[in-house]
């Protein structure tokens, strides 16, 4: 079967190996960060809708589960906010009935979760990894970019009421701009926002290969450090940077054949991610995972162009 909701699975540190199900179209999402991975948000929502008929995906789960593969997490993540899709509770219920064998995570940016039924909703999830990059108005406009309708305040309130609500594992992830999010008055704003919300992991992370706006940057390590170290030494929770994670020995296997089709296409003709996605028909978050590693790797050589961000290989 050719799947179209389904990718990977890929080998990942947070999640291990991880079948992806991605639940929206290309670029639904209620943010456009200036570090997307997948460049600029084109449809800038925060409309609900079904997008496509479950049965479409639950058919799809069906034929990727029925040899029951060995997978870590089945994880609802893509190229847009998974909550968007209206059905999710059906699909997350689907799963949870049919394949109780297999767990379920959920990556989120968090904004419609000052929604109740939204949070009902995903509370099956086994894991829910949110994101939350800053804690004021200003910087969160600047990084972030929300639709008008949002404001960080009831973002923050939604990451609270989930904490109240959901006992699963809740894996905060904060992506760290040198100069915007990491000033002393904004990470005061975080660990104060951070505390609240307590999640059960905060996981610091940096840019790993071009974003959405060039004038984003990696974050230095030895600052990502400092950073992590301000806020173990104010949280109780455990908090750990997950920027520049080599591919783990034994799981990078599970690309080899991908690197491979990537460096062949690239030594040919330089292209952006979302070309390789459609050359190559995979998905494009299995095509960033592996530029993503690459690029850490000094293999590749990314150029910024009208169309998008080009890569070449020079390894
Ligand atoms: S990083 Fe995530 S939340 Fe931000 S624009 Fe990209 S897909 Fe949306």
């Amino acid at each position: 079967m050719k799947y179209k909701h389904l990718f990977g699975p890929v080998s990942s540190r947070r999640l291990g190996i991880s079948l992806g199900v991605d639940l929206v179209p290309y670029k639904y999402c209620p943010l456009n960060c200036v570090y997307c991975e997948i460049q600029n948000t084109t449809h800038l929502v925060t409309a609900r809708q079904e997008f496509f008929p479950p049965r479409e995906i639950l058919d799809e789960l069906d034929s990727f589960l029925f040899p029951q593969p060995h997978l870590d997490y089945i994880t609802f993540s893509g190229a847009g906010e998974p909550t968007l899709n209206s059905s999710i509770k059906e699909i997350i219920r689907y799963i949870k009935d049919k394949y109780p064998q297999y767990k379920l995570a959920l990556l989120t940016n968090g904004t419609l979760l000052n929604n109740d039924d939204i949070l009902q909703e995903i509370i099956p999830c086994d894991v829910i990894l949110p994101s939350l990059d800053a804690a004021s108005s200003e910087v969160y406009q600047r990084v972030n970019r929300p639709h008008p309708d949002l404001k960080v305040e009831d973002l923050i309130a939604g990451l609270v009421r989930l904490r109240q609500v959901y006992s699963g594992e809740i894996w905060l992830e904060v992506f760290i701009i040198q100069g915007i999010t990491d000033t002393e008055q904004e990470l005061a704003l975080l660990r104060d926002a951070i505390s609240q919300i307590s999640p059960d992991l905060v996981q610091v992370n940096s840019l790993d290969r071009p974003g959405a706006e060039e004038w984003v940057e990696a974050a230095d390590p030895k600052r990502l450090i400092e950073i992590r170290n301000y806020l173990r030494e104010r949280l109780p929770m455990p908090v750990e940077i997950i920027a520049k994670i080599k591919y783990q020995t034994g799981m990078k296997s599970l690309d080899a054949d991908l690197v491979d089709l990537i460096r062949d296409t690239i030594k040919r003709r330089p292209s952006t991610a979302e070309d390789l996605a459609a050359m190559l028909n995979i998905h494009i978050n299995e095509i960033s995972k592996v530029l993503r590693e690459l690029n850490n790797e000094g293999k590749l050589y990314a150029e910024r162009k009208p169309r998008g961000v080009f890569f070449k290989w020079i390894a």
